[in-house]
């Protein structure tokens, strides 16, 4: 039977889809290569569900025409915590609190709950980066509005815990990190963050976070023009986009700034890459793109931290890292984890 499987990735700004077509015997990379489209609704603090998934609707039937339900699946991609389907939890989206999306979908896009599958988003990255390399153990790092990790071994993906991989939401620090922001590096420790701890990842790892971490430094190391350039933009992307710019034609506090979040990232990722030893690395999100300004300084202090003095040791933790820029792992990891729930039944 020819499916048709509609991917959703829901993100803290904005929500993406693409529509697929599988067979219910075909492999998940079949569905991500047979991609037709791909479009955004907006969402953000003030969203909420009932009105993103009408709009939502509205746009996939003015592009491809009414769907024929009877074929049709349904995959979710969404941060948070999530339980049988349910957000429990989510910094960035608090009206979606409590919604339940296979009802809601239902509801909205005449399909049988039971045909939309819902997992958080580390799962869906996850599954998309494992279709793709079934022979690894992967540590997918997914950054966007916010940082999730996810697992996989042997192409099956760790789906069942809720709220596992919330590796944005673990504390960490600056050890290690030495450079032009050595007097601010360790003021984020005390910033509070949404989810009520205090100095998680990604208060400066995010999008979100760089441009937070740009700003404060700018400020504190007294460069008004600095501050100025990351205000000045229409949107936070664009003030973002301003960022890396800036640290792309090399100017100091913007290319630390960079150099910081990698070690705040590889702080907390290392306790992870110890216990877990990952064959890949895979980042994705909308952060990727920019991970190339992060990478040296997380690939040196990862180095640092897992049996630096042991050179044997070292290279047991021997593992690749692989950057996807496309911004598409979430819905197509949604459209996959949708075809292999349907076909487990
Ligand atoms: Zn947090």
């Amino acid at each position: 039977m020819k499916l048709t499987v509609i991917g959703i990735d829901i993100g803290g700004q904005s929500l993406k889809w693409g529509l697929y077509s599988a067979g219910s015997d075909g492999l998940c990379a079949d569905v991500g290569a047979r991609r037709r489209a791909t479009s955004v609704v907006e969402t953000g603090p003030q969203s909420t569900p009932n009105v993103t998934f009408a709009r939502l609707y509205e746009q996939i039937i003015s592009r491809t025409g009414r769907l024929d339900t009877s074929t049709l699946l349904v995959g979710v991609s969404t941060p948070g915590l999530i339980q049988s389907g349910t957000i429990l939890a989510s910094a960035n989206l608090p009206d979606w609190h409590g919604t339940h999306l296979p009802s809601l979908i239902s509801q909205i896009f005449g399909v049988s709950a039971d045909r939309v599958a819902v997992a958080n988003d580390a799962v869906c990255h996850t599954t998309n980066i494992a279709c793709r390399n079934p022979h690894d153990r992967v540590f997918c790092l997914t950054i966007g509005t916010g940082v999730v990790g996810g697992f996989a071994a042997g192409s099956r993906v760790l789906t069942d815990a809720v709220g596992c991989g919330e590796i944005g939401h673990l504390p960490s620090d600056s050890r290690g990190y030495s450079g032009v922001l050595d007097t601010v590096s360790t003021g984020f420790a005390a910033w509070t963050c949404p989810c009520g701890s205090l100095g998680c990842v990604e208060l400066v790892v995010s999008g979100p976070g760089l441009l937070r971490l740009g700003r404060y430094a700018a400020v504190r190391l007294n460069d008004p023009a600095f501050t100025a350039a990351l205000g000045m933009q229409n949107s936070p992307q664009q003030n973002l986009s301003a960022l890396v710019e800036r640290a792309r034609y090399g100017d100091p506090i913007a290319c630390d700034v960079f150099a910081l979040a990698g070690v705040v990232l590889a702080n907390a990722a290392a306790p992870i890459r110890s216990f877990f030893n990952p064959s890949l690395i895979a980042v994705t999100g909308g952060v990727a793109r920019s991970f190339d300004l992060l990478r040296p300084a997380f690939e040196r202090r990862l180095g640092e931290l897992c049996f630096p003095n042991n050179s044997l040791c070292s290279s047991a933790y021997s593992h690749r890292i692989a950057v996807d820029p496309s911004g598409l792992t979430g819905v197509a990891g949604a459209a996959e984890l949708a075809v292999r729930q349907f076909q487990a039944y």
